[in-house]
C-alpha cells in the first residue's frame, strides 16, 4: 500500500552536516532515505526546509536556499525521486516513484519579503507553515506566551500564498492564528504533524474544536510518530497510541482528513517498531488488526492524494 508522509526534517540534518547524513547511502543516520522510503512503499514525502531559531536574523534566508540546494542536488537526484509542483505531476507519478514535495517550515526565513514567497514558489516551494514555535513578521507561534494571531503582513502574506495556489500548514502556529486562518476561508489548510490534544496534552497537538474545524474545511491532519505528542509519557509511546490518535479523530467524525505526518529526522527518542520511515510497515500491520483496508488506505495515500490533487496548482508555472 502506498505511503503519504506529510513532514519530515532530512533537509535540517543535511544542512547541520553534509558529510554525516547521506541520503543515498544503505546505512544512513537519517531516517529518512531513499532505500527506507522504497521499504515503505512511500508515494509521496514532504521536505520541510527549516531554519533554526537559533541562527541569526540576517543568515536565514542563505540557510533555508542552502536547504533547497541540498534538495535538488542530494534529495532529487537520488534513483525513483522525482520532484511534485503540480496537480500532474501527482497524477502522473508511477507507482514505483516516491514524489517529494517542498514545504517551509516558518516565514521566519523569507524575511518579512513577499517577493522572496514568490521566488521560493518559483523554487518549487509549494506548502508554508506560517511559523515555528515562535513569532515570526506574520504570525505567533504556539511557543509565545501572549498567543497572537496573524499581523496585518501575515494576512498580506496568505493573499499572495493563496493567489500563488500554495497550501497552508497550521502546525506550530498559535491558537489564535489557526482560528485566523480558518476564518480566511478560501485556503486550503494541512496540519501536517500534529495529535490530539484531549488523548495527549503536547501543546503542539490541536484541540477537538480545532479538528472539527479541519473536517468542516476539508483539509489533512497528519498524526505524527513523536512520542510525546503520542503519549504523557514520552517513554511509553508506542504504535497502539498512533491507533488511539487516529480512532479519536474518527470519533469526531475525521476519516476523511487523516493522513501521517511523521516527523522523522526531526526528534531523537522512537516508538519502538516506528523508528524510521520504512516501518510505517509496522504501522500497516497493527491498523489492519483494527480496520478494514478500505479506510487503511485512505489514511495511508487516499486522503492525501484526493487533496492534493484538487489543491495544488493544475499546470507547473
Ligand atoms: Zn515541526
Amino acid at each position: 500500500m502506498r505511503f503519504m508522509d506529510g513532514h519530515c526534517d532530512v533537509l535540517w540534518k543535511i544542512w547541520k552536516d553534509p558529510e554525516k547524513y547521506l541520503f543515498h547511502a544503505e546505512d544512513s543516520a537519517l531516517d529518512v532515505t531513499v532505500q527506507r522510503l522504497k521499504e515503505g512503499n512511500v508515494g509521496l514525502e514532504t521536505f520541510a526546509i527549516f531554519v533554526p531559531s537559533q541562527v541569526p536574523k540576517a543568515q536565514k534566508l542563505d540557510v533555508a536556499l542552502k536547504q533547497i540546494d541540498y534538495f535538488y542536488e542530494k534529495v532529487l537526484t537520488a534513483p525513483g525521486m522525482q520532484l511534485v509542483r503540480s496537480a500532474e505531476d501527482l497524477e502522473n507519478s508511477s507507482a514505483s516513484t516516491c514524489l517529494a514535495l517542498l514545504s517551509l517550515e516558518g516565514a521566519d526565513a523569507l524575511n518579512g519579503e513577499i517577493a522572496y514567497l514568490r521566488l521560493f514558489h518559483r523554487l518549487g516551494v509549494r506548502q508554508v507553515g506560517l511559523t515555528w514555535n515562535q513569532a515570526n513578521e506574520v504570525a505567533d507561534g504556539i511557543g509565545e506566551e501572549r498567543g497572537g494571531g496573524l499581523t496585518s503582513f501575515g494576512f498580506q502574506f496568505i493573499q499572495e500564498m493563496e493567489r500563488l495556489q500554495m497550501i497552508l500548514d497550521v502546525s506550530h502556529l498559535s491558537v489564535r492564528g489557526f482560528w485566523d486562518v480558518i476564518e480566511y476561508h478560501s485556503l486550503p489548510v494541512v496540519a501536517s504533524h500534529s495529535n490530539c490534544k484531549s488523548i495527549c496534552s503536547h501543546k503542539r497537538n490541536l484541540e477537538n474544536d480545532q479538528i472539527l474545524a479541519l473536517i468542516s474545511k476539508k483539509g489533512l491532519m497528519g498524526i505524527t510518530f513523536v512520542p510525546s505528542f503520542l503519549h504523557e509519557m514520552e517513554n511509553k509511546a508506542r504504535i497502539g497510541d498512533v491507533i488511539h490518535h487516529i480512532e479519536h479523530v474518527c470519533e469526531l467524525g475525521g476519516e476523511d482528513i487523516l493522513y501521517f505526518g511523521s516527523d522523522f529526522d526531526g526528534f531523537t527518542m522512537k516508538v519502538p517498531e516506528l523508528e524510521h520511515i520504512g516501518h510505517v510497515n509496522h504501522l500497516l500491520k497493527e491498523l489492519e488488526k483494527h480496520y478494514p483496508s478500505s479506510l487503511i488506505r485512505k489514511w495511508f495515500w487516499g486522503n492525501g492524494y484526493s487533496f492534493y490533487k484538487e489543491h495544488l496548482a493544475t499546470k507547473n508555472r
